[in-house]
């Protein structure tokens, strides 16, 4: 494989790879347990694995908040081909559990509903619920021109905060999910 996947590569370039070259090859038998691969979102951040139960692993081999699972023959290999290093003590990890199909981001029609009949700004990329990493539901904001993620959870705290003042639309849009505007 010519493609150096490691930290030092650009994000973007990176981006482009895993969601073109390698996430929509992957193999049946891996894609029961592996849904696909991500660069990092935000600085510090690595690469990671998203697996099909919504936890996470990390490039390093660790899993995102210690919750993972023994990870079968087939995805070792195919992360090792990625250059993951695999978590050391997979044997004693346990048993996956299957996956969990409830879908993490609201769709177009619940953002509605919870928004009383607002679109979503188009600054804003999606709204997940609660998910490995996020403890509340909360708002993903459009990668600004440093490629960096906003997230706004629904108690008004950031993580990591967005690199502007909110505009008057967003702040509508947030009180009409009757979530806590932030106190900048
Ligand atoms: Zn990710
Ligand atoms: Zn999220």
């Amino acid at each position: 494989m010519a493609f150096r996947v490691d930290n030092s590569v650009d994000r973007h370039e990176l981006g482009t790879y895993f969601r073109e070259q390698v996430n929509p090859h992957i193999p049946r038998e891996v894609s029961l347990f592996l849904r696909k691969i991500d660069p990092p979102h935000n600085d510090g951040e690595s690469i990671h694995a998203h697996m099909t139960d919504t936890s996470t692993l990390m490039f390093d081999g660790t899993w995102a908040n210690g919750k993972g699972f023994r990870l079968p023959e087939c995805v070792l290999v195919f992360l090792k081909t990625y250059n993951f290093t695999l978590p050391v003590d997979n044997d004693k990890m346990p048993e996956f559990t299957g996956a969990n199909n409830r879908r993490i981001d609201f769709t177009a029609d619940e953002i509605r509903a919870m928004s009383k009949g607002k679109e979503l700004p188009s600054s804003m990329r999606k709204i997940d619920r609660a998910h490995n990493g996020s403890p509340q539901d909360h708002i993903h904001f459009q990668r600004d021109e440093n490629d960096y993620e906003a997230i706004l959870n629904k108690d008004g705290s950031w993580d990591p905060k967005l690199n502007r003042a909110l505009t008057e639309e967003e702040k509508e849009f947030i009180t009409s999910l009757e979530w806590t505007i932030p106190s900048q």
